[in-house]
This record gives C-alpha cells, sequence and structure tokens, in this order.
C-alpha cells in the first residue's frame, strides 16, 4: 500500500505534485492502494481550504486514490499508542521546560556540538512521575532512543545509519497531547499498512525515527524507503515559495496544463523512454531506479517546450472548448499558434482577438474598412487564393497594403501564422470577423 502524505499548510508545491504522482505510479504498477492522507495535526500551521485545495489538484492530475483520511481523526488511536510505550517503559514522561530545553540547546550551539536531549527525565521514578502529574506540572511524553544504530537502504539514495544519539530521546507527544509529526505519521503508516514510502528528501532525517517508532510499537514488517531529490531553482537554491513556478497553483494561472505539468515532473532528474508522454504511458515504464540521486534543476523553458507538445496532442475539440467554441476547427486554429504561445493564457487572448471586433482607427483603419466592405458582400470562397485574389482585384491593393490590413481585419494582430493557414479554419466565420 502507498500513500500520498500532504500538510494542508500552504500551496501545494510542485515538489509534493511529484511525489504524488509517484507514489501513484508504483501503486498501479504493483497493483496496490494508493490512499491520501491530510496531515493535519499541526492546527496553528494548518490554512483553512488547502485540504481541499490538494485533493483538486489531484484530480486534475487524475491521481485517483482509495481513500482520503484525516490524520486528526486518529489522534485518540495516537494517544493510545503512546501510552503503551508509557507502560511498556518504552517512552517517558519529560517534565523540562521549554526554558531549560532552550538553555541546553543554546550551550550546544556554544560549544559547538550537536544538541541531545539529557535524558533527564528518563530514569524518574513511579513516584516522582505521580507527584508531577498530580501537581499539573506540563510534560510531553519522548520515546526512549534506540540502543543500536538504525540503519535502513533507501531505494534511490542507497545506505543510510543513524547513531542511538541522532536519533535522540525525541517527543511523540506534545504538552496539549497531541502527537509530534513523527509519532503520527508513522503510526498511521502501521495502521495503514504502508509498506513503501515514497517522500522528499527533506524527510530522511525523519526516516530512522519512524523506524523507530514502528518498531517500538512492535511493528517489524519492512518498509522500502525512497527518497527523491530536492528540485533546485535557476539558482541553484531548493525551490521554495519564493519561487513562483513551485506552486502549483501558479502553473494553472500561468496556463499550464496538467498533462504538460506531469510529463515536466516525472523527467526531471529522471531517464525515461520518451520525453513526451502521459501517465497512463508513465506506468507502463516508470521505474525508481532511473530516479538519480542528486538534486535537479527547475527549467521553466523546458515545461514550456512540453506545455506546446502537449497542446499538439490535445484533442481537437477539447483544445477548442478552453476558449469557449464547439468547433474543432478551432482547436486546429489554436494549434497553429503554438510556434508563438507556450500556455493556455498566451494562446487565448490570440485566439479571441480573431473573434473580437476589430479596431478600425490605427493607421491601417481606412483599408480595413474597405476590405471589411468587400468580404461582407463577396461570396465564399473555398480557398485562400481566391479569397485574396478577389480582394485585391476589387480594392485595387496588393502587396503591405493588401496583407497589413488583412491581416488585421481577420486576426486583430499586425503578425502571426500564416493567413493561409489561418484561412482553412475561419472561412467559415469570416463576415463575422470583420466587424
Ligand atoms: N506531511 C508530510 C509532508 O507534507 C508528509 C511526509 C511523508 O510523506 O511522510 O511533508
Amino acid at each position: 500500500m502507498l500513500r500520498f502524505a500532504p500538510s494542508p499548510t500552504g500551496d501545494m508545491h510542485i515538489g509534493n505534485l511529484r511525489v504524488a504522482i509517484i507514489n501513484y505510479i508504483v501503486a498501479m504498477q504493483k497493483k496496490e492502494g494508493f490512499l491520501v492522507r491530510i496531515e493535519d495535526t499541526d492546527k496553528a500551521r494548518n490554512i483553512e481550504g488547502k485540504d481541499e485545495e490538494i485533493l483538486e489538484i489531484l484530480k486534475k492530475f487524475s491521481l485517483h486514490d482509495n481513500g482520503t483520511f484525516y490524520q486528526s481523526k486518529n489522534l485518540h488511536i495516537h494517544q493510545g499508542l503512546a501510552i503503551k510505550l508509557l507502560d511498556e517503559k518504552k517512552a517517558f514522561v519529560c517534565t523540562c521546560s521549554p526554558e531549560e530545553l532552550e538553555a541546553q540547546r543554546e550551550q550546544a550551539k556554544d560549544q559547538k556540538r550537536a544538541y541531545r536531549y539529557s535524558g533527564i527525565c528518563e530514569h524518574k521514578s513511579e513516584e516522582e512521575i505521580k507527584a508531577l502529574k498530580e501537581s499539573g506540572t506540563p510534560f510531553v511524553v519522548r520515546l526512549k532512543k534506540p540502543s543500536k544504530n538504525i540503519t535502513f537502504t533507501d531505494a534511490i539514495k542507497g545506505k543510510f545509519s543513524f547513531a542511538p544519539n541522532e536519533v535522540d530521546s525525541f517527543v511523540i507527544l506534545r504538552e496539549d497531547s497531541t502527537p509530534t509529526y513523527n509519532f503520527a505519521c508513522a503510526c498511521d503508516d502501521m495502521l495503514m499498512d504502508i509498506d513503501m514510502i515514497i517522500r522528499g528528501e527533506d524527510h530522511i532525517s525523519n526516516t530512522p525515527k519512524q523506524i523507530h517508532i514502528k518498531r517500538m510499537l512492535g511493528f517489524d514488517k519492512e518498509t522500502v524507503y525512497a527518497h527523491l531529490p530536492i528540485i533546485l531553482n535557476s539558482k541553484n537554491k531548493k525551490m521554495s515559495k519564493r519561487d513562483d513556478a513551485s506552486s502549483v497553483k501558479w502553473l494553472f494561472e500561468q496556463g499550464f496544463l496538467p498533462d504538460a505539468i506531469l510529463n515536466y515532473l516525472l523527467l526531471l532528474g529522471n531517464k525515461t523512454p520518451t520525453e513526451v508522454f502521459t501517465l497512463p504511458e508513465a506506468v507502463t515504464w516508470f521505474d525508481l531506479d532511473n530516479i538519480s540521486k542528486g538534486a535537479a534543476k527547475f527549467d521553466l523553458d523546458k515545461l514550456r517546450f512540453l506545455n506546446r507538445k502537449h497542446f499538439e496532442r490535445m484533442d481537437d475539440k477539447l483544445l477548442s472548448s478552453l476558449f469557449g467554441f464547439s468547433d474543432a476547427e478551432l482547436g486546429k486554429l489554436a494549434k497553429l499558434y503554438l510556434e508563438e504561445a507556450s500556455t493556455l493564457s498566451e494562446l487565448e487572448p490570440k485566439i479571441k482577438a480573431i473573434f473580437a471586433p476589430k479596431d478600425f482607427g490605427g493607421e491601417w483603419g481606412g483599408s480595413m474598412r474597405v476590405i471589411a466592405d468587400i468580404i461582407d458582400k463577396a461570396p465564399y470562397f473555398e480557398a485562400y487564393n481566391d479569397f485574396k485574389d478577389h480582394i485585391s482585384q476589387t480594392a485595387n491593393l496588393k502587396g503591405k497594403e493588401l496583407f497589413k490590413p488583412l491581416r488585421l481585419l481577420l486576426t486583430g494582430a499586425e503578425h502571426g501564422p500564416e493567413l493561409k493557414e489561418i484561412y482553412t479554419y475561419i472561412k467559415p466565420y469570416i463576415k463575422d470577423l470583420t466587424v
């Protein structure tokens, strides 16, 4: 069973979307379930509506899940499991105050060593703990650090080994008795029987903690981990919220197609048999072994290229409907413009301008008016050359004097694809275009 576990704390990042896509593909290949778990236990960081937004985005990419779960619904289970660990003396109550811990952190920093929990509360007697609880002293629950190294082999990055001190005796239940991220995540992975976890490499340091939690809870089934390398921006820094293109919502607003975004994210740092492909195609050949260990650099131009490719592949009628038309020929018309436009937002004004009322006020306005009157009275011409010759002869215009105003009249723009090609698709509407 695989899962995608987003936190509803902001706009969906392309790195997260890549994680979702790859989990989905591997689930399809293994013929296993793909679950979505909204990790909403950190109430202070949750943003209202982001969960819905994430689910909508997954739908747009056709990443259909076999169930959506909200982590907060499992709160009592997480607490129950923490109590079980306390009872079994695998976890302990810690009453160190945030100030004390902060002072120890500062001290470690001054001494240029990594901060580790002092272990002071681990050996408190039953009586001491009872007295503390009765006195209402705030406490957290910590899991005892492991007794030996935690090792795992990542499917992408290879072998890792973490010493007990690196894992440390970490907090699993906070003062308000809510579970920490690592605890809730590990408990739920165990409860949902997740045996393969694919996520971003920023989680590598959480992995030994989560393995330790699951072991302490008696879950000894092997989990395969695959940590995907980060995505870098043009300055070789990790793509962050500050990079517009890191937001899936922004990419949609710019007019990028889900198929192109998905294609691009699967191409990043990967060896693929073809450059342009769809999700069902990727399911047939995707292999984690082909993902490179190193970070991949985001390239907006490449995404623009793929967007054009997916527009070219798009069903004509569907493309036409994106502009509010139903005639498939207008989809073909839009495809002519892919020489000069890559996204829906670039394409749309060009197509809309063809059907919008024309501006007869400029330098070429006079000739445009003359040509418009001729077109209004002219019969239907199947061939562009006959249409053009008729106007040329009737108006007595040729060369630039003919083509400049004719283009402006038919397309609302000074430049664009060959008029001859455009004519193929607009000829049924020709009299409506010259107003
Ligand atoms: N909620 C975590 C995140 O969004 C999930 C990490 C994981 O997949 O375990 O980064």
